[in-house]
């Protein structure tokens, strides 16, 4: 069993209550552990804490917070496998991917670290002799960061290094479902050397803390990953209370397989892609877009890659694809499913819950798919894969385009016209052509329309942390 604690001010601590909520195996839906619940005077405590640990940190030099963050990321390498197990044991996903994901932690550390040194100003010539004029980076302020339970450890590890690497401090709300390896996350960056107060770690009822950080004036931004309805509400409150906002939202990501691409990597790379994490990931690819002339080769090799993804509990060796995280995913899936196969979808594979403990479901294939299905609107965020023919690009360009998320989107040509034409003319935040690499820390992640804004990568990251102050020296 795992006590997850709150850790405000340099403390890890009960909630003032002594409230807790109870966490479950998804593999099997037992309870393994518990997670503090805040309530308003734990928030409060934090925010103090969040204050006087900007003072602190702000005026804390680049160079050392880079050396502390770099000691952080260490710590998290050296204890990886612990932490991937708690990950496993609470998320469900196969304890390879959640190892990949403690240790890719580490590298976003790195890359904060390095990124803390560069916040450069600039000097603007002025038009009087003598005058100098200069533009100053300085950290917003205190953060309220709101981090989901599908990469338990990478979507906090992002807001946490950005804030700390500018020099801000952070109060995050954790997954409830997912909190012990988040907070071993925060554990490395306080055995570091991360001064108390820099980031505090809090659990609870999502709303109320959402409600009640965001408006404080003691906050100067938030950042929110998670869903599009969530992520709009939370946007309006920033707006409302004229706080910067930065917004991961869902996706429905568009895989587009041209007829002149390399149909056996995109499908052992598709198949991959599709069923890491069990699908419940933002930027999983969800509407296999098909040209005609390759459709039956793309979907055989699809199914047959489906075929041998072995659904298991995430800490046998041999599973490659473990539990969904919840049962409302469960629940999601049999509707998203029954939905289309009503309105003439065929189920190709899978379709269904397997067995009655945990939630595992399998891998799953539909055809014969049309737009008035729920599924082709909707983020399944499962092991849904849609396989949709199209003939042309510009159908295709179409298709892409045609809902409101904006998040990641891929394709697989051997012409350099259709990549040119899909660079110009695609509405996502990120491309990638003839391979899947994207979210590494140097490069920027992030979406468009309603799958938010700001980046979470690459040098656009720390910007969402920092404030240009212009100061004008005159002679005297
Ligand atoms: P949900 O929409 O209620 O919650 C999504 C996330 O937002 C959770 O982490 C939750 O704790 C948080 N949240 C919910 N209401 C909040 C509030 N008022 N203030 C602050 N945080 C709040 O549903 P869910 O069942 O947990 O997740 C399902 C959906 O969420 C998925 O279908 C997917 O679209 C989306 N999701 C997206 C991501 C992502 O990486 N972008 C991650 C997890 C979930």
């Amino acid at each position: 069993m795992t006590e997850t604690l709150l850790y405000i001010d340099g403390v890890w601590t009960p909630a003032a209550s002594g409230r807790v909520l109870e966490i479950l195996n998804p593999a099997t839906a037992e309870v393994i552990g518990t997670v503090a619940h805040a309530g308003i005077p734990d928030l409060d405590r934090a925010l103090a804490a969040a204050a006087r640990g900007f003072d602190i940190w702000r005026k804390t030099s680049a160079f050392e917070r880079s050396k502390i963050l770099r000691r952080a990321a260490d710590l998290l390498r050296e204890r990886a496998d612990g932490i991937a197990r708690l990950l496993t044991l609470e998320q469900g996903k196969i304890l390879a991917e959640a190892r990949m994901e403690t240790l890719a932690a580490a590298d976003v550390i790195d890359w904060f670290a390095e990124e803390a040194r560069r916040t450069y100003g600039r000097v603007i010539p002025s038009r009087v002799p003598g005058v100098h004029q200069l533009v100053i980076k300085e950290p917003i302020g205190p953060v309220a960061a709101f981090t989901p339970w599908n990469f338990p450890i990478n979507q906090a590890v992002r807001k946490i290094s950005g804030a700390l690497a500018a020099g801000c401090s952070i109060v995050l709300k954790g997954p409830e479902e997912t909190p012990a390896s988040p907070a071993e996350l925060v554990r490395a960056f306080a055995d570091a050397g991360v001064p108390a107060g820099v980031i505090n770690l809090v659990y609870g009822t999502p709303s109320e803390i959402s409600e009640y950080l965001i408006p404080h004036p003691i906050i100067a931004k938030m950042s929110f990953t998670g869903s599009v309805p969530v992520g709009k509400h939370l946007a309006a409150l920033a707006g409302l209370h004229m706080k910067r906002a930065t917004m991961e939202l869902g996706g429905h990501s568009p895989a587009m397989v041209f007829d002149d691409a390399d149909i056996g990597v995109a499908t052992k790379l598709l198949v991959a892609s599709k069923f890491r994490n069990a699908g419940q990931v933002c930027a999983s690819p969800t509407r296999f877009l098909i040209q005609r002339g390759v459709y039956d080769q793309f979907l055989e090799g699809f199914l047959a890659g489906a075929a041998k993804v072995k659904v298991g509990d995430g800490l046998e060796p041999g599973s490659t694809m473990g539990p969904l995280a919840n049962d409302r995913r469960i629940t999601a899936m049999e509707g998203f499913v029954a939905d289309a196969v009503a309105k003439g979808a065929t189920v190709r594979t899978g379709g269904k819950r397997i067995g009655n403990k945990g939630y595992f479901f399998e891998p799953t294939v539909l055809t014969g798919l049309s737009r008035e299905m729920r599924v082709m609107n909707e983020e399944p965020f499962g092991p849904l894969a849609l396989m949709i023919p199209f003939d042309t690009v510009e159908e295709v360009i179409s298709e892409a385009n045609r809902l409101p998320y904006g998040l990641a989107s891929y394709a697989f040509t051997g012409s350099s016209k259709t990549a040119n034409t899909l660079a110009s003319e695609i509405q996502a935040g990120m491309l990638t052509v003839n391979q899947l690499s994207l979210a590494l820390p140097e490069v920027p992640f992030g979406g468009i329309k309603d799958s938010g804004y700001g980046s979470e990568g690459g040098s656009e990251a720390i910007e969402a942390y920092l404030c240009a102050k212009f100061v004008s020296l005159g002679g005297g």
